[in-house]
């Protein structure tokens, strides 16, 4: 990627075929699409790349039981095709970036022959519309097996469990090797700048976008003949910037999680909690080297703060432990995210949980704006290929094929699974740190070792216990646009999911060295410590948990 004030200056002087705004997993693919099919696109956002809801789902890649359940019992149909769709994008998923994901299989536990035929029948199903794209069977673990491979179960009542094939990856980089492979084919790109209006030519079409540049507070105008709105949660605001009085599509569901030590509960496996107090489904998933527990489902509107709160955090802890011997508790915790489901409203009343996980493309004929609104992470794929299919007939181009599908991702090239061995032979870094880059980069991860070749210091971790080394921290500034130390600790790195007593440790570290590559004052580097310990300890203090505060750590 160009560096932000290279792609600002070009960006504005250059006159685009598309521009989309939004940079989460549905602007990325969509801009990733129409730049590999010849469209010259520009990618405009408002915060960081992946800031909103694209870092904050449950990491899976998956066609959904519980909706499968619900085409079933429900008569839907179109649940089931989204379904199937889901199921073949996950095998897409999948192959174009496997440094990023992996199959995963899940266990649902049973606690009558009832629940086994039940789990065992829709499974199967599960694994028929999965058709060629199947990962693996799912099959029954008897009690025994169930207890080895889980020995935290409650055992009086079960019966057995139900394992079942997924797919899982790293949402926030998933999001960021999409643009990494946009901006290598051509594309532009720019975060930190917010669409806030639009001008329309004498027909009323949209052909410039008026955008404010977070970092600067300056304006730039944006020229593009079509404008794709990729903006998820926000889609409403953008509909409305372009269409004043515009009927609202979207409600929102905000959805947590929390995340603990992996050992806690003492298995590798993932478990599916199938019934929760409120109807739907949890997940404890072993994910990047912590359990991974959620999620909430709770309408909200636009002005809810996307944070965990203690109520949410104990929601979760105890629909869980009703599952385990050994009942986990809140101090367990070390870190949590939530995030808002964009969900394209049906008209009928029914609760955000039941609303289908479909999406649509919306012309606006009046302005010209084409809205993505609803879908997963999991289809972004084909969201962005049927969105991209109604740019080119906007701008009536000859069709050109949509090549995604097998259009792998930067970082692919060369890698495989023990691609981290060759990191441990060739740079002398730590398996930990290796498996981690491997994990994160792909082959890409040479490049950001690369950057230690001369200066042996940016080998160096982060902090102590986790694989991340310095050098992460230059190439997300020169490479990947980072421009804050939440940029680096949460999307770029991981590190604040991991822990965020750790990511508050990492701060100063971080800071002294975005200070050096970005130019920063003193003050301004002492100013971006201290905020984001601040911003950490809130989020230890909401959930109720004792936050190391801002004693030792903040600086000055
Ligand atoms: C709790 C939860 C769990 C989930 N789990 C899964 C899962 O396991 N698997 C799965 O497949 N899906 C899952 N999802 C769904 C999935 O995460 C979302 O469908 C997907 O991330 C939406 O991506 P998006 O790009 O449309 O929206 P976002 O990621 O929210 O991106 C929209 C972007 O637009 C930007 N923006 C807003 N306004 C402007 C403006 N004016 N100018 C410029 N930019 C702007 C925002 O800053 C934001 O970055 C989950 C969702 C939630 C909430």
């Amino acid at each position: 990627m160009k560096s932000r004030s290279v792609a600002l200056n070009g960006i504005e002087k250059d006159s685009f075929d598309l521009c989309v705004i939004g940079g989460g997993a549905t602007g990325a693919g969509c801009a990733l699409d129409a730049q590999l099919r010849g469209l010259r696109t520009v990618l405009i956002e408002a915060g960081d790349f992946a800031c909103a809801t694209s870092s904050s789902s449950t990491k899976l890649i998956h066609g959904g039981v519980r909706y499968l359940e619900q085409a079933v019992s429900e008569r839907d149909l179109g649940q089931y095709h989204v379904v199937k769709r889901a199921l073949r994008e996950r095998k897409i998923m999948l192959d174009n970036a496997p440094f990023l994901a992996n199959p995963l299989e899940l266990m649902v536990p049973c606690f009558s022959r009832r629940e086994i035929y039940y789990f065992r029948i829709g499974m199967k199903l599960y694994d028929w519309i999965s058709g060629p794209n199947m990962l693996f069977q799912s099959r029954h673990l008897s009690r025994e097996e169930s207890l080895r491979r889980m020995p935290m179960l409650k055992s009086d009542r079960l019966v057995g469990t139900i394992a079942y094939a997924d797919g899982q990856f790293d949402d926030a980089r998933y999001n960021l090797a999409l643009l990494q492979t946009f901006t290598k084919s051509g594309g532009e790109a720019l975060n930190h700048a917010r669409v806030v209006g639009f001008k329309k030519n004498g027909k009323g079409q949209l052909v410039q976008a008026r955008v404010h540049d977070g970092l600067s507070g300056d304006y730039l105008q944006i020229r593009a003949r079509v404008f794709i709105n990729a903006t998820g949660p926000f889609a409403d605001g953008i509909r409305e910037l372009a269409k004043p009085g515009v009927r609202r599509r979207l409600r929102l569901s905000k959805g947590s999680h929390i995340l603990l030590p992996v050992d806690a509960v003492t298995s590798n496996d993932a478990l599916l909690v199938p019934k929760t107090d409120d109807g739907r489904v949890i997940f404890a998933i072993p994910w990047l080297g912590r359990l991974l527990v959620g999620t909430t489902d709770e309408e909200i509107t636009l002005q809810d703060e996307m944070v965990v709160k203690e109520e949410e955090a104990e929601y979760l802890l105890k629909q869980l432990n009703r599952y385990l011997v050994r009942p986990l508790n809140k101090n367990q915790i070390v870190s949590g995210f939530a995030g808002m489901r964009p969900l394209v409203a049906s008209g009928n009343p029914r609760g955000t949980k039941e609303l289908i996980r479909d999406h649509e493309v919306e012309v606006d004929s009046s302005s010209g704006l084409i809205s993505v609104l609803g879908g997963k992470w999991t289809t972004y794929r084909a969201m962005a290929q049927d969105a991209i299919d109604t740019v080119m007939q906007r701008l009536a181009m000859p069709a050109v094929p949509c090549i995604t599908s097998n259009h792998r991702l930067a970082g692919f090239d060369g890698w495989r699974p023990n691609f981290w061995a060759e990191l441990v032979r060739e740079y002398g870094v730590s398996k930990e740190t290796a498996w981690h880059l491997s994990h994160k980069f792909g082959t890409t991860a040479i490049e950001v070792l690369d950057l230690a070749k001369d200066t042996p210091l940016l080998k160096e971790p982060i902090v102590e216990g986790f694989g991340s080394v310095l050098a992460e921290v230059v190439y997300g500034v020169r490479e990947e646009m980072a421009t804050s130390i939440e940029d680096i600790l949460a999307r770029r790195t991981g590190l604040q999911f991991f822990s965020w007593e750790q990511a508050r440790a990492a701060a100063p570290a971080v800071g002294a060295i975005m200070a050096h590559e970005l130019g920063w004052s003193p003050v301004q580097q002492k100013d971006a410590v201290n905020g984001y310990i601040s911003k950490i300890d809130r989020l230890m203090d909401l959930i109720g948990l004792a936050s190391p505060g801002s004693r030792s750590l903040s600086v000055g």
